[in-house]
């Protein structure tokens, strides 16, 4: 295993003194993907690609021409798009498929000389809390091998935890990003809905859905912020708002005492893991004690965030994954006779049982005598939840809670129990429902060496204040 280091400004440093070249950076990351293997993170390796990229911009350094992001080392979950690359969302159902076009973010990294070093395995479609549901079978967790390193972008968390690269672009749709990042001991961060174009990543729920970034440090995240961030003609919920100097930002420190942070009673009651409870309860005393204004705060409608997402969040899916068909992406069952039969073969064997799962409940909940009981009834839940939050951030700049109810699980654990599954959302969800920005920061151990984050959730468009608040709480 080599021992890269793990920050993008020491990496810079040794590349504009000589000290390393991209090339060999290259080479040793493939190295530890290659002694890694049975981790099973990558998909497709663009070892060769990745390696004429690196001596390009070796070049580009010597002659002082280099983008922002030099040195920079990416894997992308496989459901963001990588033009004449495979795109498998994990699923049997696009064998065989490749893109003809670049995701908006993919085009902006590569604009800026990032060097794309291969697609990560995660969930089928984006649907799970574990990475057991990819048809390319389970991610490990580099903590602990028997152990699942959490979902949906699973491959994305054990690829920066396990040194394979610096950074990963994930997706989000309901905590997708920040628990992986939890469960794997790094960092994790999801924008606001709107901040990053979704152009490119192929939608789960199109009103949650949101890319996002795994690393190791702010700093390194909030330049790849700036760099995907903002608006595209291309995405039309994509947003105007400004998009800030982040990485600028992530140095600086607030003054304590102008800065309120809240904690939901709500997120601290049964079944959350005694341990992290302890971890995130002394957190928030430091913060106390460094000066911030820290108060309890109440987000009333916590207990119906898992309902209301699996049912809105499975009526979208079972529409965006109706296009699947046999027709105009992948895999076509060749057990058919007529049309009918081939759509029906096609989806049938081209699925898992879990996206099938949330397909039947999906078209269940939509369906005409259900609607008004469950899917428009979900609809009004998410307004409550997001006046929730709305109230609470008239009181407090940040919500503080822990990222996952427990460390990471073993590998079959939870795979026969949805439900069991799905709680592992119960703090990461909301975030989606509301549309807010949140990040996951490495907060400590279980007794089993096992890592666990805090969760800290800002306004909508602040995440230049969540990247720098971290440095209060990660210090
Ligand atoms: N675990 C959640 C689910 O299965 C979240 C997935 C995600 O954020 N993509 O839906």
């Amino acid at each position: 295993m080599k021992n890269i280091s793990r920050s993008l400004r020491e990496i810079r440093s040794g590349l504009s003194s000589g000290k390393i070249t991209c090339v060999q950076l290259v080479k040793d990351y493939i190295e530890n993907i290659t002694e890694q293997k049975d981790l099973n993170v990558f998909i497709s390796l663009f070892d060769e690609e990745a390696l004429k990229k690196a001596e390009e911009i070796d070049l580009k350094i010597k002659e002082g021409k280099a983008g922002k992001l030099a040195g920079a080392v990416i894997s992308v979950k496989d459901v963001i798009s990588v033009k004449g690359k495979k795109l498998t969302c994990g699923s049997k159902i696009l064998s065989g498929f490749e893109t003809v076009y670049s995701a908006t973010v993919v085009e902006r990294l590569l604009a800026e000389d990032a060097i794309i070093i291969g697609k990560v395995n995660c969930d089928e479609f984006a649907m799970g809390s574990s990475n057991e549901n990819s048809y390319f079978g389970p991610v490990k967790n580099p903590v602990d091998k028997e152990r699942v390193p959490g979902g949906s972008s699973g491959g994305s968390a054990s690829s920066v935890a396990a040194n394979m690269c610096l950074l990963s672009i994930g997706s989000e749709t309901g905590g997708s990003i920040r628990q992986p990042a939890s469960f794997c001991g790094i960092t994790g961060l999801k924008a606001t809905y709107g901040r990053i174009s979704r152009f490119g990543l192929v939608a789960f729920a199109s009103s949650f859905d949101s890319i996002g970034i795994f690393g190791n440090n702010n700093y390194d995240i909030a330049l790849l912020l700036e760099v995907i961030a903002g608006t595209d003609d291309r995405d039309s919920t994509s947003s105007e708002t400004k998009v800030h100097s982040y990485s600028v930002i992530s140095s600086e420190n607030f003054s304590p005492a102008d800065v309120k942070i809240g904690y939901a009673s709500e997120y601290f009651e049964e079944g959350l893991d005694p341990e992290i409870k302890e971890g995130v309860l002394k957190k928030l005393e430091t913060l106390k004690s460094k000066g911030f204004d820290v108060k309890e705060i109440s987000l009333p409608h916590t207990k119906y965030v898992i309902q209301s997402y699996y049912i809105l969040t499975s009526a979208e899916a079972s529409s965006n994954l109706s296009r699947f068909d046999g027709v105009r992406y992948g895999f076509r069952s060749e057990d058919s006779g007529t049309m009918e039969e081939m759509y029906v073969n096609t989806r049938s064997e081209g699925f898992g049982e879990e996206v099938k799962r949330r397909i039947m409940l999906g078209t269940y909940v939509l369906s005409a005598g259900y609607y008004d009981a469950y899917y428009r009834k979900a609809q009004k839940v998410r307004r409550l939840i997001m006046n929730d939050f709305e109230n609470a951030f008239r009181e407090v700049d940040f919500i503080i809670s822990p990222t996952t109810p427990n460390t990471a699980f073993r590998l079959g654990e939870k795979i026969d129990d949805p439900l069991s599954m799905y709680l592992n959302d119960i703090y990461t969800a909301s975030v989606n429902l509301a549309g807010i920005p949140a990040v996951s920061i490495p907060c400590g151990k279980d007794k089993n060496g096992l890592p666990f984050g805090i969760q800290v959730m800002g306004r909508k468009f602040d995440e230049a204040g969540l990247l720098k608040i971290w440095n209060d709480i990660s210090d």
